[in-house]
């Protein structure tokens, strides 16, 4: 086999989607060679650990995984989110979302086309924390190497685009954590003197993401600043259930769609499988069948231009029959 995948499909509507979004990537001429591992809540409640060590290591045996949401319940001692574990374990330091419009999907605004990159391990989520009485702490932790990578992969990215990066801090205030991501980025970014830089601090910049959408190609953040800004961005483009992501690390990558497991409407066959089926499509720019992955998108956008749209977008296609629609304009054009 040419490839081999892991694939998790997570919890909640994860088994729903990520099959679908499998049954996608089986259409292309690819020699895939699928290996299934768990990792969530549901294991968790079954075996006590959220991403078992077999898990890992079909990871660390895989070129890379095609994963679901997993659940992270608050408030239950020593669980630990698997998505976070898995970024941490396999140094997947970059995250990254591609938000824009699709055709007939109304959203907040037109003329979106971003990719939001951010910071996947380390910042306000280095998992640091402590108590002291009645005082709590949370370390910032920020370093030139992660920093230098991140901000490497959003220049590459905005090489291939409208070649232009924002980068978000609050340097102002926190001058040594937003200092230094504030130094690398421009240490970075002498070497693509062709990309534009700016810099826009996080509060004003959660302003002009809603203002005008428009006028970003790359937005560049740490940890944090860029989990935030992404959600505020999805609610640009329509729905939650087409946004997908990648998890990049130097020698591993993990693609999963941006929304959560939806305990609302698992097991209902009415999930949008469109982000799973876009997180597929990144995979396989990330293995190099760019030609494979342009075919998935555009067998979607044939769908959306027939109004064909599950219930989150005022359609009534249920997930399966959704996708029958996508493999139908696929098999047209392969
Ligand atoms: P989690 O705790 O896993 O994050 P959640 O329900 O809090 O789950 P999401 O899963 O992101 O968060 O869901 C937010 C809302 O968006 C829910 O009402 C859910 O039904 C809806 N939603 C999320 N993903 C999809 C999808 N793929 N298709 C349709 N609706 C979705």
């Amino acid at each position: 086999m040419k490839y081999k995948i892991a694939v998790i499909e997570g919890d909640g509507i994860g088994k729903e989607v990520i099959p679908q979004a499998i049954r996608v990537l089986k259409e292309l001429d690819i020699d895939l060679s699928l290996v299934y591992a768990e990792a969530g809540y549901e294991v968790f409640k079954r075996r006590g650990v959220t991403v078992p060590e077999e898990t890992i290591d079909i990871l660390k045996h895989t070129d890379a995984c095609l994963s679901g949401p997993m659940m992270t319940p608050p408030g239950i001692k020593g669980y630990r989110s698997a998505s976070v574990t898995i970024r941490k374990i396999m140094d997947l330091y970059a995250n990254i979302r591609p938000i824009k419009n699709y055709p007939g999907i109304r959203g907040l605004k037109d003329n979106v086309d971003l990719v939001i990159v951010r910071e996947n391990t380390e910042g306000l989520y280095s998992g640091i924390e402590w108590r002291i009485g009645n005082q709590a702490y949370t370390l910032r932790v920020i370093t030139h190497e992660k920093s230098y990578k991140v901000s490497e992969y959003a220049f590459k990215i905005a090489l291939e685009r409208r070649k232009k990066v924002t980068f978000v801090t609050k340097a102002n205030i926190m001058r040594e954590t937003c200092g230094l991501f504030r130094e690398t980025v421009f240490e970075v970014s002498k070497k693509y003197k062709d990309v534009l830089v700016e810099e826009v601090f996080i509060d004003a910049m959660s302003m002009k993401l809603i203002q005008q959408p428009s006028e970003y190609d790359v937005v560049l953040c740490p940890n944090l600043f860029g989990d935030i800004l992404s959600d505020e961005a999805s609610v640009l483009v329509g729905s939650i259930g087409i946004l997908p992501s990648a998890n990049i690390g130097d020698t591993y990558a993990m693609f999963q769609p941006v929304h959560g497991t939806a305990p609302d409407i698992a097991g209902k066959n009415i999930a949008n499988p469109t982000a799973a089926i876009l997180s597929a499509k990144m995979l396989l720019e990330y293995l190099g069948e760019k030609d494979k992955a342009a075919l998935i998108e555009k067998a979607l956008i044939t769908v959306f231009k027939h109004k064909i749209f599950t219930r989150d977008l005022q359609g009534n296609y249920h997930t399966d029959k959704f996708t029958d629609k996508i493999i139908e304009n696929l098999r047209k054009i392969l």
